[in-house]
């Protein structure tokens, strides 16, 4: 990346300077700047929009056999893949994550693109059951234009899990990824249009959320809508939706529940819980952030998770050994740290990290350490509230009945992990939990095959699957008449 050139957004597969403010996005490890960049306009969103809506009618992408859609997809994975370690580096230099995690991040983009490469190609339509003299059918039409925006916390692989099934639907697709974290959205939308998707279907705008994402979900052009991100931001881009008559999938926040049981596999949980909620410096919405421990195991098992948090290798994100890099931003460091200081002055104890990791090699990066805090109540607002970062809050239980109304007494059902041996009971607490996604003896494991989403205020919808490709087409019912007569009701009329 060369800091000197002014990188270029795409307005519908045209490459130039954005209409807005120029900003830098800079490197979390050491507050430099990787890019500079003009910010898209509004005068950029509508025209990119307008042309996106003129490329969707005639370019004939919509029209294309669905295999051969599938075969620019399946190109768009092969250059993911040749470009994979420039990419991960990209990103790295772009959110602070550890290389090893940006790897996963940028092969994960490529098998999403392959996966919806399947999916579009091996997608049915069906023929109903006839009830008259008719043949009747149910069928999918892409929608037009529909627009992805997107965090900063996983920018590759969350760009590509909404890009990917509405370019496989015929749609055009408008991002509008994190103003702090525009890089990969802007070279995957090179790489799409070099595999073959017609340029016109592609934007990609950066800019402040309330100005760029507002004009997007704003316009009555943008079928669509779908948003990864804080809730607060969901529920205003719903209200917009509704007004609009316009379907969206909203991702968004949570502070789930893990649960480790008297009986469970030590090792595993204690390796489990570390990564469900250190990995990603906690900055990731299925975070498994509030803890509870059978109150027999409890210090035992705490004793050896402390000792864990501790031992975590918190540095730079190029070295290949650091298991947590810097937060995004000097700024969400200093809300995760008002968090820590909140847990406190509520009652919590610091039993591990609850500080910024000491010495030179840290000075200029926004770090912090694991941090665990005990001693808290579930009804704390350091237990419900989302702090998307490092930081663990842990609580005994003894009653197991009261142990699910807790697990469940928070306005999130994003996750939920179990720890136990005894399958019955992991079955039971699994289904009692209130969760789009609960994990049983593992934690944060994906799929693209499996569908992921939240419940309440943790999101609407669901991406992945293979019929998240329908999230991106609107469902016709066709009836072909059959009856060599006319309808009978009239009958008589000339
Ligand atoms: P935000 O909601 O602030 O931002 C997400 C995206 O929305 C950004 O691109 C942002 O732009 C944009 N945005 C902001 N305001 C508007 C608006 N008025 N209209 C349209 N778009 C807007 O979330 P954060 O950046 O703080 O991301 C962290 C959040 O995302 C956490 O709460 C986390 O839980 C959630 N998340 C959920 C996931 C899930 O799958 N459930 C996965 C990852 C994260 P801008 O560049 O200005 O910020």
């Amino acid at each position: 990346m060369n800091p000197n050139i002014t990188q270029q957004i795409c307005v519908a597969g045209e490459w130039r300077l954005g209409g807005g403010d120029k900003y830098a996005t800079l490197y979390p490890a050491t507050g430099e700047p990787v890019a500079y960049l003009n910010a898209a306009s509004v005068a950029d969103v509508n025209e990119a929009i307008e042309r996106a809506d003129h490329a969707f009618r005639t370019s004939g992408w919509a029209q294309r056999k669905p295999h051969e859609r599938a075969a620019v997809l399946n190109k768009v994975a092969q250059l993911i893949r040749e470009r994979g370690e420039e990419l991960a580096q990209m990103q790295r230099l772009d959110n602070g994550k550890p290389i090893t995690e940006t790897r996963n991040l940028v092969a994960s983009a490529a098998a999403t693109f392959q996966f919806f490469a399947a999916a579009c190609e091996t997608l049915e339509e069906t023929i109903t059951p006839a009830r008259g003299d008719n043949l009747t059918m149910s069928v999918y039409e892409p929608m037009g234009v529909v627009a992805a925006i997107t965090p900063w916390n996983s920018p590759i692989a969350s760009e590509a899990q909404k890009m990917a099934p509405a370019l496989a639907a015929g749609n055009a697709v408008v991002v509008k990824p994190a103003e702090v974290t525009p890089l990969a959205a802007l070279e995957l939308a090179r790489i799409c249009i070099e595999a073959g998707v017609p340029a016109g279907l592609i934007s990609v705008l950066p800019g402040k959320g309330s100005v760029i994402g507002d004009a997007i979900t704003l316009h009555p052009l943008v079928k669509r809508v779908s948003f990864t991100g804080g809730t607060s931001t969901g529920k205003h881009i719903a209200h917009i939706a509704a007004d609009k008559m316009m379907p969206v999938s909203l991702e968004l926040g949570g502070k789930s529940p893990t649960i480790v049981f008297e009986d469970a596999d030590l090792d595993h949980a204690v390796a489990g819980v570390l990564y469900g909620i250190f990995s990603s410096s906690g900055e990731s919405c299925i975070a498994g952030s509030r803890l509870f421990v059978a109150h027999r195991i409890y210090d035992s098992f705490m004793e050896r998770l402390a000792a864990g948090a501790a031992a975590l290798r918190v540095g730079d994100p190029a070295d290949e050994k650091t298991q947590l890099g810097p937060l995004i931003t000097a700024r969400h460091r200093d809300s995760i740290e008002s968090y820590v200081a909140l847990g406190v002055a509520e009652g919590g104890r610091i039993r591990v990290g609850g500080m910024r990791p000491q010495g030179a090699a840290f000075d200029k990066g926004n770090y912090y350490l694991p941090t665990i805090i005990e001693g808290v109540k579930n009804d704390w607002r350091i237990c419900q509230e989302e702090i998307f970062g490092p930081v663990l809050v842990a609580m005994p239980f003894s009653d197991e009945d009261d142990l699910i109304r807790q697990a469940n007494d928070s306005v999130y059902a994003l996750a939920a992990g179990i720890w136990t041996q005894d399958y019955k009971k992991a079955w039971r607490y699994a289904r009692a939990v209130q969760a789009g996604n609960v994990w049983i003896n593992t934690y944060k494991q994906f799929s693209i095959s499996t569908p992921f989403g939240g419940w309440r205020d943790s999101g609407l919808g669901r991406e992945k699957g293979r019929l998240g490709i329908l999230q991106y087409m609107e469902q016709k019912s066709v009836y072909w008449g059959m009856n060599h007569m006319p309808l009978p009701w009239a009958q008589g009329a000339k």
